[in-house]
């Protein structure tokens, strides 16, 4: 199949046109969520990206099979085998049992999922169902001598590869290899500093809720062995492309790649595609920090999901973003004011197939060259804009929307119906009037941005300024 799909593989440090193991098809595999708190949306953005991924995919023609794990078992707090069991912080914190907590929160992903309208994987695989997988293939580890039983556990033996760094520069293989011994938790059974746990027995967990009978006693699997069972369970050997967050890349790919090739004897997979992180004021948005923003969280502050999905559309998924409610605000009132636009255009006459192809072309390059989802936008306002009738433009925002899924052709006739109410048309007033206040600030206007502030109070509306910016409430 020709085609010109472009992305940055992250093993090749370059932007390359994919060019999958079988003509046509792709095998695309996800790292899924760990299930022991609500997704947070900086997690989202990973998702939204990567659905966009797959959509793009599936626009120029592929024939895309997608799998997902869920882990529900094995994720230290540590990404490198330290720490607490996340699964049972989260049972411990909710005083519930471990699957309780992964079904509650497995289900609240894929509705968060559903808000974002981000497209469920062909393939759904929690953890816990592929036990019997991962202790063949740690048995075939040992057999062919890359791990190693120690202290009770069992762990993958880093030195028997080559080029275990498989994502670093030759610098930051230096340093990597050099480390920083000041981790008290230091496992002492480890052969090398970067061997990790394939398989526990020897649990610092005495009250370890999911256990399995295996060759090296009763225990539970690693955290990494899941992502390489899971993907060449329903993969096979060759795997196209793997997507995650870039703070994947080490330890946790970098670790199912040097499982996955010794266990194959072969390269596995060629592509990496990495999701820069979603920031907040103070940094990286994290679960582990405790407060944090969750979809539900953005609805009750009377934010569309879809509007989220926008705001990281804006934005190239190499860089890191940074959230704020002031930059959300403005991508809902512009995608409010978009979305009314389209609803105006009238469903009659004829498609103008030359524009369309036009147009379809200019689209199509956008998401080619390594997703750029904001200029993809731009090519939505030229549409808008253009000199072309109406259902020539109808037919193009919703044949693009089958890859940005912004609800284009739909969210509009909403909106317009529920304008009536007087809670949409405060909102907008409020919206409006943060916006004034926000350039007014810029602008060093401090007695208009106090008025704004006072004119709203008025109202019984009362704004706050906070670490993600401007928020507001009824007093
Ligand atoms: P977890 O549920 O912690 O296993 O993470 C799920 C996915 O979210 C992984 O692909 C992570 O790499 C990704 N991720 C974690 N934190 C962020 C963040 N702040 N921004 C974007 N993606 C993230
Ligand atoms: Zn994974």
């Amino acid at each position: 199949m020709e085609n010109k799909f472009r992305f940055y593989n992250t093993m090749t440090r370059e932007v390359e046109t994919v060019i999958p193991h079988e003509d046509g098809k792709i095998g695309m595999y996800t790292c899924g969520p760990t299930v022991y708190h609500f997704a947070h949306i900086g997690n989202l953005r990973s998702y939204i990206m990567e659905d966009v991924l797959e959509k793009g995919l599936r626009y120029v023609g592929y024939d895309v099979k997608r799998v997902m794990n869920i882990t529900d078992v094995g994720h230290l707090s540590s990404d490198a085998d330290t720490g607490e069991d996340k699964m049972l912080k989260g049972a411990k914190r909710e005083h519930k049992t471990v699957m309780e907590v992964a079904q509650y929160y497995t289900d609240a992903f894929f509705e968060d999922c559903r808000k974002l309208n981000i497209k469920r994987p062909d393939v759904v695989e929690p953890a816990t169902n592929c036990i019997a997988e991962f202790i063949h293939m740690i048995e075939v580890l040992l057999e062919k001598g890359y791990a190693y039983q120690a202290g009770g556990n069992v762990y993958f033996d880093t030195s028997k590869l080559e080029d275990y760094f498989v994502f670093s520069s030759a610098v930051e293989k230096e340093q990597l290899q050099v480390g920083v011994r000041d981790d008290v938790e230091e496992d002492v059974n480890k052969r090398n500093k970067n061997d990790f746990v394939l398989w526990f027995t020897k649990s610092k967990f005495e009250d370890q809720a999911l256990k399995w009978e295996s060759p090296w006693g009763v225990g539970y699997p690693g955290w990494h062995i899941e992502c390489s069972c899971i993907g060449i369970k329903n993969l096979g050997e060759y795997m196209d492309i793997h997507c995650g967050g870039v703070d994947n890349i080490f330890p946790h790919h970098t670790n199912e790649i040097a499982q996955s090739e010794s266990f194959l004897g072969h390269p596995w997979c060629h592509y990496w595609f990495h999701v820069n992180h979603l920031n907040d004021q103070t940094g990286k948005m994290s679960k582990s920090k405790g407060d944090f923003l969750t979809v539900s969280l953005l609805e009750e502050k009377g934010y569309d999901p879809v509007a989220y999905r926008m705001f990281c559309l804006q934005s190239h998924y190499r860089k890191p973003l940074v959230f704020s409610y002031e930059n959300l605000n403005n991508v809902e009132l512009a995608y409010e004011k978009l979305v009314k636009k389209i609803a105006a255009l009238k469903d009659e006459g004829e498609v103008d197939s030359k524009a369309f192809a036009e147009y379809k072309e200019i689209f199509t390059d956008a998401i080619c060259n390594d997703l750029n989802t904001s200029m993809a936008i731009t090519v939505v306002y030229d549409v808008v804009k253009a000199d072309m009738n109406d259902k020539t433009k109808l037919e193009l925002l919703s044949d693009f929307d089958q890859v940005l899924s912004l609800n284009l052709t739909t969210a509009g006739k909403k909106l317009l119906e529920e304008s009536g109410s007087v809670d949409t048309e405060l909102e907008q007033y409020i919206k409006d009037k943060i916006a004034e206040r926000a350039a007014a600030k810029k602008a060093k206007d401090f007695a208009k941005a106090d008025a704004i502030r006072e004119e709203l109070l008025s109202k019984g509306i009362a704004i706050k300024d906070t670490r993600e910016g401007v928020i507001w409430e009824r007093v």
